[in-house]
C-alpha cells in the first residue's frame, strides 16, 4: 500500500468537500474492492475519504411506489429489509446471494454500482428495472450510467448518494456464480413494468447489457417458451479460465429463462 491521507466524512456534502480539488482522491464505501486494490497498489491516491459516517448515505425509503436506497447500505440490510422483500423481492434475492455474509456485511450498493465490476450483481438490477441513479450533482437513468468495464458516467468527485428502484409487475434475477467469489459467471434480471420488459445480462460480457430480442419476444408472450430459440451472439462476450464466450451465450438463455419461469410464479 502507498501513503494516502485519510479522512471521514459525516454526510455527503462533507465527502464532495473533502474531495474537492483532488483528482487522486477516492472515495471508500465499505472496502471491499478499494481496499485489496490499494493493498495490491494497483491505485494510488493521494487521499481516501471514507463514507462509513455519512448517515444521510444510508438507508431504505418507500418512494413514489418504489424504493430509494442510499448509496451505503448494504447488501445485508438490503437482503433483510421488509420493505425491498415486499416491493421488490427480486432486489432483496440478488443482495443475499452476494459473495458471502462477511461482503453482504460490508459490501455497499453504491460501491457495487459506481465499481460496475463486469460480473457484478447489483448493475443487472438496476439496468432491468430503469433504475435512477441519484448523485451529488445530478439524476442519471440506469441507461445512460454505466459505459463499460469498471466505467461508469460519473465525473470526478461526483458520489452516489442513492438508487431509485421503480416497483415492477414482476421480476427475477437468476444468477450461475462463481463457486469461489459467488460473483456471477452469468447473471440475468428480467422485469416486467407498465413500459414493457427489460432483460439485463451482467458477467457474460465486459459490462452489463440488455437483449432487445428476448424483451421484445417477452413483451408479447411472457413465458420462457417466448425465448427459447433466441441465441445470444458471443462476439464480445468473456472468454476466461472460468468459461468460454459459447458457454456463457448459452447461459445466457438458460438463466433467462429460469428468470422468466421464477418471475411468474
Ligand atoms: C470475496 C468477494 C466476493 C464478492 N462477491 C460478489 C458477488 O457475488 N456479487 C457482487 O455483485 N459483488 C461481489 N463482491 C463485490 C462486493 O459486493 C462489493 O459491492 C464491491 O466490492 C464494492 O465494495 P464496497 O461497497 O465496499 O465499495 P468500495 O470497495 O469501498 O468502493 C468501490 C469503488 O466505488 C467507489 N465508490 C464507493 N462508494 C461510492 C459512492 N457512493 N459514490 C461514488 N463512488 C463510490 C470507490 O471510490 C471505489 O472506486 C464481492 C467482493 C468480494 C471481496
Amino acid at each position: 500500500m502507498y501513503d494516502f491521507a485519510y479522512h471521514r466524512a459525516k454526510s455527503a456534502a462533507d465527502a464532495t468537500a473533502l474531495l474537492k480539488g483532488k483528482s487522486e482522491g477516492r472515495a471508500m464505501a465499505g472496502g471491499m474492492t478499494l481496499i485489496p486494490t490499494l493493498k495490491q497498489r494497483l491505485a494510488r491516491p493521494s487521499d481516501v475519504v471514507d463514507l462509513a459516517g455519512a448517515k444521510d448515505l444510508a438507508g431504505i425509503k418507500a418512494e413514489g411506489g418504489g424504493l430509494t436506497i442510499g448509496a451505503m447500505t448494504r447488501h445485508g440490510a438490503v437482503a433483510t429489509s421488509t420493505e425491498v422483500k415486499s416491493t421488490i423481492p427480486a432486489l432483496a434475492s440478488l443482495a443475499g446471494h452476494i459473495g458471502d455474509p462477511q461482503v453482504r456485511n460490508r459490501g455497499t450498493i453504491g460501491g457495487s454500482v459506481a465499481n460496475n465490476d463486469p460480473a457484478a450483481d447489483y448493475p443487472a438490477a438496476v439496468l432491468a428495472l430503469g433504475a435512477t441513479i441519484n448523485t451529488t450533482t445530478r439524476k442519471i437513468a440506469a441507461d445512460q450510467f454505466f459505459k463499460g468495464l469498471f466505467e461508469t458516467a460519473l465525473g470526478e468527485g461526483e458520489l452516489i448518494t442513492s438508487i431509485s428502484f421503480p416497483k415492477p409487475e414482476k421480476a427475477a434475477y437468476v444468477k450461475f456464480p462463481n463457486p469461489a467469489s459467488r460473483y456471477a459467471m452469468v447473471g440475468v434480471f428480467v422485469a416486467k413494468t407498465a413500459g414493457g420488459v427489460r432483460v439485463a445480462v451482467t458477467g457474460a460480457g465486459p459490462g452489463v447489457f440488455r437483449v432487445k430480442a428476448m424483451e421484445d419476444a417477452l413483451a408479447k408472450n411472457f413465458s420462457s417458451a417466448a425465448i427459447k430459440d433466441i441465441k445470444v451472439p458471443t462476439d464480445g462476450l468473456n472468454s476466461d479460465i472460468h468459461g468460454s464466450a459459447e458457454y456463457r451465450a448459452h447461459l445466457v438463455g438458460v438463466m433467462a429463462r429460469r428468470a422468466v419461469d421464477a418471475a411468474s410464479k
